[in-house]
């Protein structure tokens, strides 16, 4: 088969700029394409690297779009090399959308999508203890907060508030994207081990998000085995070969797995019914497209009944207008 092909590069600022252990983040780089198939179906695909996380960078994915010819074949599309995970993802889904006939079973996984929970993201340091109760208006019952922005005294302090403000049976996941020293860690999971065994809380701490960085896998593999609360991988598990590679070294704990920069779907999907691995599902702070796809593989692969991380509506404006801007021109 052949398909047409093109894309858009696009910007989009956040409402509230996103802060988390590796900086501030303000505006949102990614490109939109179209595939259209000799049948015309047309399939739509977003390509939102992170690169700081272990992704291309929005100007290798434009390079490889740019040397692309106007017309692609299958052979384009899944042969896209491992460098490149956003655009595997991205090109992939699009190709699902129209021409692999993901059109029809979205159909049957619609209900799965509603019936999955989300969770809210919370700001970090002190702005959570005013934010959580607008998002559980909205319906949320599980938050993530940033930890490992401020000084740990602090964020200890301010985490005591907020597990004692939370309603009952709420959950509460902690992302130090791997901003933590060994230390730290420990401190941590051994406060939320203590506040677990005395029962102190009504809420749920869910689990401890990428405490240490990428390069200390021994180390969080050693801390997942020596303390109650758990531990999911975050950063270490971005594409497909690190989280195959966790995996072969013995890791068993949790995999937050972020489809809009992991790679490819089909290989996801063999990977994770291969080896019924715990995965969270979440967002790179993708347009409505983008999260399309993801969301698909979520409602296909989610296990445990756990929360989705696509709760970040309030960081972006309404999109309808943004999208019409544009492909208006094409
Ligand atoms: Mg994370």
């Amino acid at each position: 088969m052949r398909y047409q092909f093109k894309f858009r590069p696009y910007q989009r600022r956040f409402l509230r700029s996103l802060t988390t252990n590796h900086g501030k983040w303000d505006i949102r780089e990614g490109i939109i394409l179209r595939l259209t198939d000799e049948t015309l179906k047309v399939g739509w695909g977003e390509i939102a690297p992170i690169s700081w996380f272990g992704s291309e960078t929005i100007e290798q994915a434009l390079d490889f779009c740019r040397q692309l010819p106007g017309e692609i074949t299958d052979e384009t599309i899944f042969s896209i090399p491992d460098e490149l995970p956003a655009c595997q993802f991205g090109f992939e889904s699009a190709w699902e959308w129209g021409s692999g006939g993901a059109g029809e079973k979205n159909l049957n996984l619609s209900s799965a999508l509603y019936s999955l929970p989300y969770s809210g993201l919370l700001p970090s340091g002190e702005a959570a203890l005013n934010q959580w109760e607008k998002l559980w208006q909205q319906g949320y019952r599980t938050f993530k907060w940033k930890i490992g922005v401020y000084a740990i005294a602090d964020e200890l302090k301010i985490f005591e508030s907020l597990i004692h403000t939370l309603p009952a049976f709420t959950k509460l996941r902690l992302d130090a994207n791997g901003g933590l020293s060994y230390e730290e860690a420990n401190l941590w999971l051994w406060t939320c081990d203590n506040l677990k065994a005395n029962g102190k809380i009504p809420i749920e701490i869910e689990f401890i998000e990428q405490p240490l960085p990428v390069e200390q896998f021994q180390e969080m593999l050693e801390l997942s085995t020596s303390y109650e609360t758990a531990i999911a991988l975050d950063e270490s598990v971005a594409t497909l070969g690190q989280l195959a590679a966790c995996y072969q070294q013995g890791w068993r704990g949790i995999f937050v797995i972020k489809p809009g920069i992991v790679g490819s779907p089909s290989r996801l999907r063999k990977f994770c019914h291969q080896h019924q691995i715990d995965t969270v599902f979440s967002s790179v702070f993708e347009t409505a497209i983008g999260r399309q796809a993801a969301l698909q593989l979520a409602a296909e692969l989610s296990q445990n009944n756990r929360a989705i991380g696509f709760g970040i509506d309030h960081f972006f404006e309404k999109e309808e207008t943004w999208f019409q801007t544009l492909w208006n021109d094409l």
